[in-house]
């Protein structure tokens, strides 16, 4: 039988040693990691059902009956033991091994989930210490940089055969439909997301999911989409127009252009994130459009399709070599239309590598 995650053993016991070092200052003396992309990274499980316990004297990765089968392939070669997943065996061995003060991702458990645990490890203290695994997903390894640029080969192919076909005529549920089928036949396991197709009007919803609507000549559309490969995602957006584009559309098109080409030309290792938006967001604000640009510049990608280092003005994080972000600004006007120019960037030490590569002109689709 073979697994999603079966054939690449990646480097999971060094992920595991490596976050395992980071604990002790962090005074627990165990992590119990219940998130589940959190699991993937950390073992290659792709099962929906698991936790798993690490401390100094080993191991645990609990999951039930109909995971048994598949942990036992996917997690071959990593010195874990597997369990049944019940309160009662996690209790046991936090028990067994004396364990004092056990970490836990308090933003991936429900406060039901959290009394429950409390309850059944009365004497342990517990410390929600989240994020400290998706901080060591920020940065990628060479394997999973290869799965990323797998993911967006596949996606190109779903972009060029929307613009071979043209849009003209049919429904934005359409075209998204075409993008599925290919992009599936084409080895995405699954959509990173609900294909945004945004035409006419809509494309002023950032956020813009296919609807039943025609696409008509004359309108502006944005396309929104990613695909996964062996759980890695890729996220691009392109914005056409149809039949012809008017001045405005084409200027508002270069604005979101320049902002997103600036922004591209600040990333380099050592720079912080909110630094690249707001080279993206004041360029738009000094074009006059500052009010229609809400959204962040752009996110980390990997085992999701969102998550850290985040682009935005609140964002903490400054940029590493290895880290894959994308670059999104974007121009909605109600009532008008919008445009979203994205690609998705390797963040290297002198500058990046754009790795949904291809022109990002205004491209005119029949
Ligand atoms: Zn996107
Ligand atoms: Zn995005």
């Amino acid at each position: 039988m073979r697994f999603a995650g079966f054939a690449r053993m990646g480097d999971f016991n060094a992920r595991i040693r490596d976050l395992k070092a980071s604990l002790v200052p962090r005074g627990v003396d165990g992590l119990l990691v219940t998130d589940l992309a959190n699991l993937r990274y950390l073992t290659g499980f792709t099962g929906s059902s698991a936790r798993l316990l690490l401390t100094k004297r080993g191991d645990y990765f609990f999951t039930d009956s109909r995971y048994r089968l598949q942990a036992s392939a996917e997690l071959k070669g990593l010195k874990v033991r597997i369990r049944e997943n019940s309160f009662e065996q996690v209790a046991g061995i936090v028990g067994r091994l004396g364990l004092k003060r056990l970490g836990f991702e308090g933003g991936s458990v429900s406060y039901d989930t959290y009394r429950l645990l409390k309850k059944s490890l009365s004497g342990v203290r517990l410390k929600s210490i989240s994020g400290v695994v998706e901080g060591c997903r920020c940065v990628k390894d060479t394997e999973e940089v290869g799965l990323i640029r797998r993911a967006v080969e596949v996606a190109t192919k779903g972009f060029k055969a929307v613009e071979r076909r043209g849009v003209a005529g049919r429904s934005e549920l359409d075209v998204a439909l075409t993008i599925e089928s290919v992009v599936k036949k084409a080895g995405a396991e699954a959509l990173s997301f609900d294909t945004i197709v945004a035409s006419g009007e809509r494309s002023a919803l950032p956020h813009g999911k296919a609807s039943g609507r025609c696409i008509r000549k004359g309108d502006l559309v944005i396309v929104d989409m990613g695909v996964s490969v062996d759980g890695y995602k890729s996220d691009e957006t392109r914005t056409y127009a149809v039949g012809k584009a008017t001045k405005r559309q084409r200027e508002v098109y270069s604005i979101v252009k320049d902002a997103h080409d600036r922004a591209i030309d600040a990333i380099r290792a050592g720079v912080r994130a909110r630094d690249v938006d707001r080279t993206a967001r004041g360029y738009i604000r000094k074009a006059g459009y500052g009010r229609c640009f809400g959204h962040g510049t752009g996110h980390g990608v990997g085992l999701q399709v969102h998550e850290r280092p985040f682009v935005n003005p609140k964002s903490n994080d400054v940029l590493e070599e290895g880290m894959i972000v994308t670059v999104e600004p974007g121009i909605y006007i109600p009532g008008w239309g919008g445009v979203r120019i994205e690609d998705m960037v390797l963040v290297e030490k002198d500058g990046c590598d754009v790795l949904t590569g291809g022109s990002k002109e205004l491209r005119i689709l029949r």
